[in-house]
């Protein structure tokens, strides 16, 4: 089955795969938000550079055309740990730079003409049980304690989370403006589309075999480049020399056909405001432009060897669990027909902390471990790249991700055991939570682990 943003995006043109050996000022190996950013902000900067992007399947195949939607202010490493790296400011630096990625995504899409549908809604996190709200109050306590305020993540009362979202049991909520609900599928196509007018070279079709200083080899033909980057993200284990960078975890998620206006009255989300709740492991859903239910979540099991495949995308156990969380949540969605379900890998780094970077010596780039964050990181890290290509020092190119290099994942079969006993303790800790109603002390051992 195909996904909703597939189903419902203008259809793309077909681009042709790299005819023979080419060179080009910046070759780009990877068509999804973070290789069209890239290409996208650096013909901007320079119109006489000639950039090629190589896709090995055609643009949005990945992550990029197929998430939740969310384009959200979050960062995969917490503030701690980016101070940790870096310092307090830096990492306060990362957030407001985060904050305005959020923007700059809107901003760009309106001035390229891409009708994303986006709708900057903010997000709310439902509390469910006195384990999440000891959790929420934790979450909003620490963010006083870095200078958060109000405006920018608030603790809501049962009513005032009701009112924006009427989820079952719900006590309270928190909630931050800084997310926006959209179609990622247009905007990979409205931004691959705006490349092929600037006479960026979009290559579908083109397996990158291999990455080198100054070269990529593909089946076509070898790129020869002045740069190089890597923006491959999950998929980045299948390049020789990269097999333990990062690692694909597996994200699924369901749609539901339109919901009447009825319906809507019940549950909520008049902003389309971004949702989820504070369990541990992760869903997230959001209301489309036409008024339907996209609701995904982690659990999905990761494959030894790191291994990226058509049949991963579809689980019907976790399908079967996503409808079932959707219909505990809003009851009034008891016989809701599911129109589509898909799913799709991220990637992970060992330290759960996203990085972007350039080699000054081998003018090869990478940006990429933005786990489920990279709707607006992608961004981020476009606009950085192309600073650090163009050899701009600038405030982008001091934020504390760039130029970080994140341990290698463990040999298999250690990465296979590892990955999937933290993700099923995550399931296991909710169900510690739901039957103690206290916070899951099995979630407290494996957190700092899972980032
Ligand atoms: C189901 C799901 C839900 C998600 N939900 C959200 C969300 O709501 N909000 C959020 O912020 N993030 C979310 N994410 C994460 C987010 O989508 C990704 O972080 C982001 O899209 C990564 O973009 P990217 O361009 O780096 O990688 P990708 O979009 O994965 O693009 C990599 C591209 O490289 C191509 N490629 C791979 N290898 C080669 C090669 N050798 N040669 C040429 N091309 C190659 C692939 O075909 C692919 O198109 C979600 C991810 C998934 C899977």
């Amino acid at each position: 089955m195909r996904s909703l943003w597939a189903d419902t995006a203008p259809a793309s043109p077909p681009r042709r795969p790299l005819p023979g050996d080419r060179t080009v000022d910046v070759a780009i190996v990877g068509g999804g938000l973070t290789g069209l950013w890239t290409a996208h902000y650096l013909a901007e900067a320079d119109p006489s550079l000639r950039i090629a992007v190589l896709e090995a399947e055609t643009v949005g195949h990945g992550a990029s055309g197929r998430n939740g939607g969310w384009c959200s202010a979050l960062f995969p490493a917490s503030l701690d740990t980016l101070a940790e790296m870096a310092g307090r400011s830096a990492a306060l630096d990362q957030h407001a730079a985060m904050r305005d990625a959020v923007g700059e995504v809107g901003r760009a899409a309106e001035a390229l003409g891409i009708d994303a549908q986006i709708s900057h809604g903010g997000t709310i996190s439902v509390v469910r049980s006195a384990a999440q709200l000891t959790r929420a109050r934790a979450e909003v306590a620490h963010a006083r304690s870095w200078g958060i305020g109000e405006d920018q993540l608030t603790l809501l009362d049962a009513h005032a989370a009701r009112e924006r979202l009427d989820a079952v049991g719900t006590v309270a909520a928190t909630f931050t403006p800084d997310c926006a609900a959209l179609h990622p599928l247009r905007l990979v196509r409205g931004l691959a589309s705006t490349l092929d007018e600037r006479g960026v070279s979009v290559h579908e079709h083109t397996r990158a075999a291999r990455i080198a200083p100054g070269r990529v080899t593909t089946p076509h033909g070898d790129l020869t480049a002045g740069t190089v980057v890597r923006a491959t993200e999950g998929y980045t284990p299948g390049l020789p020399g990269h097999r333990r960078d990062l690692v694909p975890v597996y994200s699924l998620v369901i749609a539901t056909a339109p919901l009447p206006p009825e319906t809507w009255a019940r549950i909520g989300l008049a902003r389309r405001e971004t949702f989820t709740d504070h369990r541990h492991l992760v869903i997230y859903g959001q209301r489309t432009a036409d008024d339907r239910l996209v609701f995904g979540g982690r659990g999905a099991p990761y494959h030894l060897g790191s291994r990226v495949r058509p049949a991963f995308d579809r689980d019907e156990r976790v399908f079967a669990g996503l409808r079932a969380t959707l219909v505990e949540l809003f009851p009034v969605l008891r016989d809701v027909t599911i129109t589509h379900a898909w799913g799709g890998p991220l990637g992970v780094a060992r330290d759960w902390c996203a990085s972007v970077g350039l080699d000054p010596v081998t003018r090869v780039g990478w940006a990429g471990g933005y786990v489920g964050d990279g709707v607006s990181t992608t961004n981020l890290a476009g606009r950085t790249l192309r600073d650090l290509v163009l050899g701009r020092d600038t405030d982008l190119t001091r934020l504390p991700w760039v130029g970080h290099h994140s341990p290698r994942w463990e040999p298999e079969p250690l990465r296979w055991l590892g990955i999937n006993a933290g993700l099923r303790a995550m399931t296991w800790a909710d169900t510690e939570e739901r039957l103690t109603g206290r916070p899951s002390l099995l979630a407290r051992t494996v957190a700092p682990l899972l980032g």
